[in-house]
């Protein structure tokens, strides 16, 4: 029988031989050592399995990365030094000059420049569409060159649940994969292959991790898109690779086609791998995963009613919260709970947010979201400081608005904290 996710949080990945460590070892190594040369070319081409040189392989990176596989119910999956380098080599796996990606338009700012900037610089076309458009106008975006889609299941920092339905069907109709960054949910949470995504991607960095320690990602794949069925769209996969002597991926690696090559290839030459050290902090983290989650969401929605009910609160948007504009789609993809992130105004704007902000005590004012300390950030006055209130607007941050990233603390001591700050507006 296939466990629970959270016996998998604890137990998948790594299961010790006989008389070996109980916990997984940091394998602090680059390099492996072998009797004979042939044993290390049949390494070089791929035809044997094994560890030669920890930028394409660790021991310690790839039972993490097989944890998170499990969790999220894939085939195979990889870590990267950073969810920056998740989502570009996701994409970059499969797309190369002259393509297109068709992207949700609410998406981490950090993965809207990379497509809207730097991928562009790579003559890789994008085409961003409002995540709850009609089925009609996400079919527009469309084009012959189109290689996948993209999406967040929960957006930081605007909540916005995603329909999967919708994105997975068209994503099918067009023999595309959709390319789900599941971050703020986590597969706790949220599993994307259950509802069509073909590849998954995180920033470890945030829940995962969880205790705001280490930077990383993963990328997970389903093993289920059928590449050889779309052969001429992608080439990358279905005709042999010059680089490893005529290796035709989808073909000699099944279902493990995507990650392979993504190592073989994009990590070969790219090189974003995450240290050993910082692979068994996320591993330490994942296995409290379940746990935390739960209590994110539970405080969350605590905190989210306390701010609806108070009146110097002018609005609030969290996917967990009944009658909250994503609500039911939540309920729906996501029915034992969202994330611990709330969005929300207070009365007098920019500078009453920054008067709250300044007067909290136990939460503290940071970059960083989704960990175990309640943090805030107020992006009209840090990240976006250099927008006036109009171009805020446009770029769908109000003016007031206020990011709160509810902790693991007790639900009571942060109401406390939050409504000590209000009461100084
Ligand atoms: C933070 C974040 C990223 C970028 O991840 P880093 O680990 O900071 O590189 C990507 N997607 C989402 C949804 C994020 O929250």
């Amino acid at each position: 029988m296939d466990q629970h996710i959270e016996t998998k949080c604890v137990q998948a990945g790594y299961t010790p031989k006989n008389g070996e460590p109980r916990v997984l070892p940091i394998t602090l190594s680059t390099t492996y050592k072998y009797d004979s040369s042939q044993d290390m070319a049949a390494l070089f081409d791929l035809e044997a399995d094994g560890y030669f040189y920890t930028r394409l392989a660790n021991p310690t990176n790839d039972a993490v990365a097989a944890k998170i596989a499990a969790l999220e119910g894939g085939s195979s999956a990889m870590l990267t030094s950073s969810g920056q380098a998740a989502n570009f080599y996701a994409m970059f796996n499969i797309v190369s000059a002259g393509d297109h990606i068709v992207s949700s338009s609410a998406i981490y700012g950090g993965t809207f420049n990379l497509l809207n900037v730097t991928m562009r610089k790579m003559g890789i076309d994008v085409t961003f569409v409002e995540p709850d458009c009609t089925p009609e106008e996400l079919e527009s975006t469309f084009r012959e060159n189109t290689k996948c889609v993209f999406a967040e299941s929960i957006s930081n920092p605007s909540l916005v649940v995603l329909d999967f339905d919708k994105f997975a069907a068209a994503a099918d109709r067009h023999g595309v994969p959709l390319i789900v960054d599941n971050t703020f949910p986590t597969p706790v949470n949220c599993r994307p292959i259950e509802y069509g995504a073909s590849i998954v991607t995180h920033s470890t960095t945030k829940y995962m991790d969880g205790h705001a320690s280490t930077v990383g990602g993963a990328i997970v794949d389903s093993g289920k898109f059928d590449w050889m069925a779309h052969k001429e769209k992608f080439p990358g996969l279905t005709e042999p690779d010059p680089s490893y002597h005529g290796i035709v991926y989808a073909e000699k690696f099944g279902e493990k086609a995507f990650i392979t090559k993504a190592t073989a290839q994009v990590m070969r030459d790219l090189g974003s791998i995450p240290s050993p050290v910082n692979a068994f902090v996320l591993g330490l983290g994942l296995e409290t995963l379940a746990l935390r989650m739960e209590r994110h969401c539970e405080n969350a929605r605590k905190v989210a009613e306390y701010l609806k009910a108070n009146d110097k609160v002018t609005w609030i948007s969290h996917p967990g919260l009944p009658g909250d504009k994503y609500y039911d789609v939540a309920r729906k993809y996501m029915p034992d709970g969202t994330c611990g992130v709330i969005s929300f105004g207070v009365k007098g704007g920019r500078e009453a947010a920054t008067k709250f902000m300044d007067s909290l005590r136990l939460a503290a004012i940071v970059t960083h979201v989704a960990d175990a300390r309640t943090c805030v950030l107020h992006p009209a006055s840090t990240t976006h400081r250099q927008l006036s209130d109009q171009q805020l607007e446009e770029a769908g941050v109000a003016p007031d608005l206020i990011r709160l990233s509810v902790g693991i603390e007790n639900a009571d001591d942060i109401i406390a904290d939050l409504d000590q700050a209000l009461a100084q507006i």
